[in-house]
């Protein structure tokens, strides 16, 4: 790796195509989706391959739209459409974003994320998401949800569901 170029340079300088390359391999529907054509994973994410590797579509779209993905983050769909690669769609978030949104959306589904973590308890409860679509999502009584808990501090009243 050449340390002479920013993260960004260098995010870019790995792929072996352009944006406009994925562009010119997809589909651009009513709604303004620009949807990458080609096999889904079993999330439904788009693949393309960089170096030898597998990564999902959007993700290779939004860093070659905006450079690289700062640690920690994961790029979101706004228009909820997993195959679309339109820059303009996307957007950086974090996983427990990415969890709430699927909560408010009423898809989240507990199957993607380690079942029962309790740290993921607690990040989504000092999220102050709704006690009961915590343990809903995870297939969790309350009970054991606030044994999760163990000595987080609880949160304001008003917070609680
Ligand atoms: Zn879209």
């Amino acid at each position: 790796m050449n340390r002479k170029y920013a993260p960004e340079k260098r995010a870019r300088m790995l792929y072996p195509f352009s944006l406009e390359d994925m562009f010119a391999r997809s589909v651009r529907t009513e709604s303004g989706c620009i949807e990458l054509q080609g096999s889904t994973n079993q999330k439904g994410y788009t693949r393309v391959f960089v170096a030898g590797r597998p990564t999902p579509g959007h993700r290779a779209a939004y860093i070659l739209a905006n450079g690289a993905i700062p640690e920690g983050k994961l790029i979101m769909h706004k228009c909820d459409n997993r195959v679309c690669i339109n820059p303009e769609h996307l957007c950086l978030g974090t996983d427990l974003e990415n969890m709430r949104d699927c909560i408010n959306k009423g898809r989240f589904n507990a199957r993607s994320y380690p079942k029962h973590n309790p740290a993921d308890v607690v990040r989504m409860y000092l999220a102050n998401i709704p006690i009961k679509d915590i343990a809903a999502a995870l297939g969790i009584s309350k009970t054991t949800l606030y044994t999760s808990l163990g000595d987080t501090p609880r949160r304001e009243p008003h917070h609680r569901s």
